[in-house]
């Protein structure tokens, strides 16, 4: 699942296409409902920005679109008459300036919204502070952890809800809680401010790690997987095993290292099953 930091990068890149520019073209298709995008040409569009894992892209006229990937979907920026690197059919949208030709792939979730809807719509409203925004509030999150609603959460679910804050997918939750020495199994109420603001913190910054330069340049390998999708391999640190056991509403394998993470929890079901 594309993460905060992928979406940091796809609205860069869809920034740098279409930032200024009028919209010659634009079209979209199903499967799902069809936003009516031709009211976006002879628009001048604004800018596109990341939120959470939200694309969004504003436009002169008071309208902007969302894009929500999920698990499928891309952006990919082509040169006009560029041959595209996936099938015409699976575009969910296409939008086309002077030089280049932005194209969704996908995506499940792409509405045209009013700009001032945005603040209280649902989707974007209850998110939490996005860690690659240059403002992110570390407090703030933690607040949000601290809602007792989350407090019987096991920090492998809490850390990826995005109403606590947003931009940790799947990869990021493993790397983080790892670097931290925290066992995904730990439930928020049993850790500490300090646990929790260091979780934050380092989170923030694997995923500014990931995106690179704010100029685009010296993008950024993603930092060294230690635990992500490394189920029965020897930790890269102390040589144990890694184990792993499905975790949380979406039950995905989390993968952690049962020396360094150490920590009350545990299902007894953990094994170090390479995972599917
Ligand atoms: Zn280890």
């Amino acid at each position: 699942m594309p993460e905060g930091d992928a979406l940091f990068r796809f609205a860069r890149r869809v920034d740098g296409a279409l930032a200024g520019k009028t919209i010659v073209r634009a079209r979209a298709q199903g499967p799902g409902p069809v936003p009516q995008v031709e009211r976006l040409i002879g628009v001048v569009c604004v800018g596109a920005r990341s939120v959470g894992k939200n694309l969004l892209i504003e436009f002169a006229n008071g309208l902007v679109l969302r894009g929500h990937l999920r698990m499928y979907g891309t952006w990919h920026v082509y040169r006009p008459g560029q041959a595209w690197r996936r099938a015409e059919r699976e575009a969910r949208l296409v939008l086309e300036v002077e030089d280049f030709v932005v194209v969704n792939f996908s995506a499940p979730v792409i509405e045209l919204l009013e700009s001032r809807a945005l603040p209280s719509y649902p989707p974007l409203a209850g998110l939490g502070p996005d860690l690659l925004d240059d403002n992110f509030d570390p407090l703030e999150a933690l607040r949000r952890f601290r809602d007792p609603l989350r407090a019987d959460l096991t920090i492998g679910d809490a850390i990826m809800d995005q109403q606590v804050m947003a931009g940790v997918g799947n990869i990021w939750k493993h790397e983080t809680l790892f670097r931290c020495g925290i066992n995904p199994w730990r439930r928020v109420r049993h850790l500490d401010d300090d646990e929790l603001l260091r979780i934050v913190a380092t989170a923030r910054d694997l995923l500014r790690a990931s995106v690179g330069k704010p100029d685009g340049r010296g993008i950024a390998r993603r930092p060294e997987m230690y635990v992500y999708l490394r189920s029965g391999q020897p930790c890269r640190r102390c040589g144990t095993r890694l184990v792993s056991a499905r975790q949380g509403v979406d039950i995905r394998y989390t993968t952690w290292c049962p020396r360094c993470q150490p920590g009350e929890g545990e299902p007894a079901s953990a094994n170090s099953l390479v995972e599917p």
